[in-house]
């Protein structure tokens, strides 16, 4: 049987030189077959490109016709060759002509050729080639000989990717395995459109150096690096805001399993062994790895997969340098960062004036992440599956966060149809913008108090830009969430006091911190819990832990030293609650006045209206209130015993029920007997339908995202308040599961922009 006639490192040797030299990329191909041939004992070494429409074109061979050279062109996915590039895969036949996807081109003269070895070419996990060996004997090629082409393969990535091919290769734009067009579709993170080129937030290490000048040099290279990365994930595991127990545990635990994995250690050695480079040698293991992610069809076994592959990119960064995240580089004027996932501190170090979206494989809604995202105003997706595996940096990509879409490489039709979109899109906010100064006052003459809902500094010019009336909810709990450690009582009224002086005379509703559930700190741990929605969140940590409490409230009312402080209780559920924490308030207040602190000029105390049996208490509760808050978010999830952000309930009920906008309007009712003010926050305020019908029951005043004051005040501006009324009243007592459809109707017949 015939076998590596010089064995992977004296060829390797040949390589080095031939890539040395001064020819040109073509003759360079041409040797390289050669040498190949001959080394391998081999009748044919051929060589594929992938050009232009994912066609693969035989650009070098040893033993075919050389007329079919140029000549000879598959489509991805025709052939084995064409297979060999769609799936990424390796064959290995001894009878190539019983193949089902054998196709037989007259003009190379193949027929006569009983095996085949073919690799895939692969470069930064791309694939952009395909390399073949033949042989007339029928025989089944040995793993070494697997092991060598696919070394070589690698060589040859650095050749065609290198020379006056990269131009070829990098406009293959599209029909290819993962270099076509895609779509997918995620979840809504942050709303909005934007057209622009991936960055991906970890950059795809290209390993440029191939070939070992001195193997044991590699070989020490790559133990060093193997230990400086169990280091890393040793000292990662030791870092205390992951705390203790609970999943993180086991997750990272697997990690450092893999960090120590026997099998993926021996078989980087074994490939320096042949004479790569440590890097390369961990790219070649890594391809391998990717080759078999794909073909696994158990998720768990893949997500395990994933891993390794993450560790890969760790080892490949130390062994090449390359540590920093895309934000540290040059990042084009339209970038859009793609990432498996990352912390919303990650998202702040990018340049505002650059970024024009996120997309996000695993994020969800609620994750911090995308809490920044819509601080930011940047159209965010998450939960968007594999989509880090289909991108690479600098392709064009188009985001739809207004139909939680992803176009990657989107053809010319899609280009179009989004160019105009887009337009239509800036020209809506160029009208809304014109509203910005006006008040929202509806069409008889009844002001409707328009408000954001914020959390973050960086949301603070959203209050100008919009024209907002006021911040209707602040979320304190966002600054613990984007810290590691908790923010001391300095900090945070160093924080309120720059949310006060940045809105300047308009008023700020601060809401105490409302922790838990999926908003949890990193460094706060609580107990596992079956139902945390429903379990130690809100005033309930916060009247438990009265340390966390107090820090908070002393912080509140010294930053609101001479000026009026607005605050309110998240997820009260009983009237002792809220005496309780008022007290806290008390104390603080004391405390702060014997210390000769100066105290707010007035300090106005409400509740969050989110638990249903509150509403039931109203009447008790309403004469010691300054103001309530419904938090429609809550409300409705514990209303409908439905999940809030369980993706197979999200649509099953309506905000726009009977049954809600009967509660609401209760709600309003009591409100008005009291003569206290009453706000709306939640989701339900940001979309004009909904906010047409909460001044239906009586709602005056609404706090929503930025971004929803321009359309939402466009309707106040055209909607009677007294039409809507009328109208809204008899649908209550509908048995209807919505009547979205007739205010929908409404709208229409009114001409209300909706
Ligand atoms: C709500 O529950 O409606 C609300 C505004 O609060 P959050 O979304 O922060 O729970
Ligand atoms: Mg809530």
């Amino acid at each position: 049987m015939p076998t590596s006639a010089l064995g992977p490192r004296v060829l390797l040797r040949r390589l080095r030189e031939v890539m040395a030299g001064p020819e040109a990329t073509q003759d360079r191909l041409d040797r390289i077959a050669k040498l190949i041939a001959s080394n391998m004992v081999a009748e044919v070494c051929s060589v594929y490109v992938l050009r232009d429409g994912g066609i693969l074109e035989l650009y070098a061979t040893e033993g075919l016709r050389r007329e079919a050279v140029h000549l000879t062109k598959l489509k991805t996915g025709e052939g084995l060759v064409g297979t060999i590039a769609k799936e990424a895969v390796l064959l290995n036949l001894s009878e190539a002509q019983r193949h089902p996807a054998f196709k037989y081109l007259p003009e190379t003269g193949e027929e006569i050729y009983n095996s085949f070895l073919g690799v895939p070419i692969l470069r930064a996990g791309q694939t952009i080639g395909v390399l073949v060996v033949q042989n007339q004997a029928s025989r089944h090629y040995s793993e070494e000989e697997e092991e060598v082409l696919q070394t070589t393969a690698m060589v040859l990535a650095e050749v065609i990717a290198s020379g006056e091919l990269a131009e070829v290769t990098r406009d293959v734009a599209v029909d290819i395995g993962h270099i076509k067009s895609h779509q997918l579709t995620g979840e809504v993170l942050a709303d909005g459109i934007a057209l622009g080129h991936v960055v991906l937030h970890e950059p795809r290490i290209v390993v440029g150096n191939l070939i070992a000048e001195s193997i044991p040099d590699e070989q020490l290279r790559l133990e060093e690096a193997i230990d400086r990365l169990r280091e890393q994930v040793d000292s990662l595991i030791a870092r205390t805001e992951f705390g203790r127990g609970g999943e993180h545990d086991e997750v990272l635990e697997t990690i450092r399993m893999f960090a120590h994995d026997r099998g993926w250690m021996r078989r980087m050695r074994e490939v320096v062994e042949t004479g790569l480079t440590a890097e390369a040698a961990v790219e070649r293991v890594q391809s391998d790895n990717r080759a078999r992610m794909q073909r696994q069809a158990d998720p768990y076994l893949r997500e395990r997969m994933h891993d390794i592959d993450d560790l890969a990119n760790r080892l490949l960064r130390l062994l090449t340098d390359q540590t920093e995240t895309a934000a540290q580089g040059d990042l084009p004027r339209d970038s859009i960062i793609v990432a498996r996932n990352m912390g919303p501190a990650e998202l702040l170090d990018y340049d505002r004036s650059k970024l024009r979206a996120v997309l996000l494989e695993e994020a969800a809604g609620t994750s911090h992440v995308a809490i920044v995202a819509r601080a930011l105003g940047v159209p965010a997706l998450g939960q968007i599956e594999g989509l880090v595996d289909l991108v690479d940096t600098g392709d064009p990509i188009i985001v739809d966060a207004t139909n939680a879409e992803v176009h990657i490489r989107p053809g010319p039709h899609i280009q179009e149809a989004y160019a105009e979109k887009v337009k239509l899109y800036a020209h809506r906010q160029a009208k809304y913008d014109k509203l910005r100064d006006l008040p929202a006052v509806t069409a008889d003459g009844l002001k409707i108090s328009l408000n954001i809902n914020a959390g973050l500094l960086v949301d603070l010019p959203h209050l100008a830009d919009s024209g907002a009336d006021g911040i209707g909810l602040y979320r304190t709990e966002l600054q613990f969430m984007v810290r590691q450690t908790f923010p001391r009582q300095g900090e945070q009224t160093s924080h309120y006091r720059a949310i006060l002086e940045a809105a300047g005379d308009k008023p700020v509703v601060f809401r105490s911190l409302d922790i838990g559930s999926d908003k949890m700190l990193p460094y706060f741990h609580s107990q596992r819990e079956e139902n945390p929605a429903m379990g130690w969140r809100a005033l309930r940590i916060a009247l438990d832990r009265p340390a966390l409490f107090r820090l908070q409230m002393r912080a509140l009312l010294d930053a609101a030293a001479g000026k009026e402080l607005r605050l309110m209780f998240p997820m009260v559920a009983e009237v002792d609650e809220f005496l309780r924490a008022r007290q806290f308030v008390e104390k603080e207040r004391a405390f702060l006045a014997a210390r000769g602190h100066e105290l707010p000029e007035s300090i106005k105390l409400g509740i969050m209206v989110e638990v249903p049996s509150i509403i039931w208490r109203l009447d008790q509760l309403l004469p010691m209130l300054d103001f309530i808050s419904i938090g429609s978010n809550d409300l409705m999830q514990f209303l409908f015993a439905s999940d809030r952000g369980h993706p197979r309930l999200a649509g099953r009920y309506d905000t726009l029920s009977p049954a809600i906008l009967s509660v609401i309007r209760q709600i309003v009712d009591r409100a008005e007997a009291h003569d206290v003010p009453l706000n709306l926050c939640g989701e339900m305020a940001s979309q004009p339908l909904e906010a047409m019908a909460l001044i239906g029951l009586g709602v005056k005043s609404i706090s929503m995202a930025p971004a929803a004051i321009g359309p939402v005040k466009s309707m106040v501006l055209k909607l009677d308040k007294s039409q809507i009324s009328q109208f809204i009243e008899p649908l209550l007592s509908r048995p209807d599961q919505s009547i979205r459809g007739d205010l929908e109707q409404f709208a229409r017949a009114n001409s209300i922009p909706v």
